[in-house]
């Protein structure tokens, strides 16, 4: 599992989670800020453990975003 680095806005822990929705796509996959809330792209796909990496790889990326 890819580490999930903190929050890009608040530097709070950043923490992955899945809609309880589980449709004919799998589940849906994100990456949230425990603190301010805010989310990070929502992955569905039809394979769990690669929407949860695509989800953690999404969210590290803005995470490191200079600007
Ligand atoms: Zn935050």
């Amino acid at each position: 599992m890819n580490e999930l680095k903190p929050c890009p806005f608040c530097g709070g822990d950043a923490e992955l989670r899945h809609t309880d929705i589980t449709s004919e796509y799998g589940r849906t996959s994100y990456v949230t800020c425990t603190k301010c809330l805010i989310k990070g792209t929502m992955i569905n796909i039809s394979f769990k453990y690669s929407s949860d990496e695509r989800a953690i790889e999404a969210w590290n990326r803005r995470a490191t975003k200079d600007d």
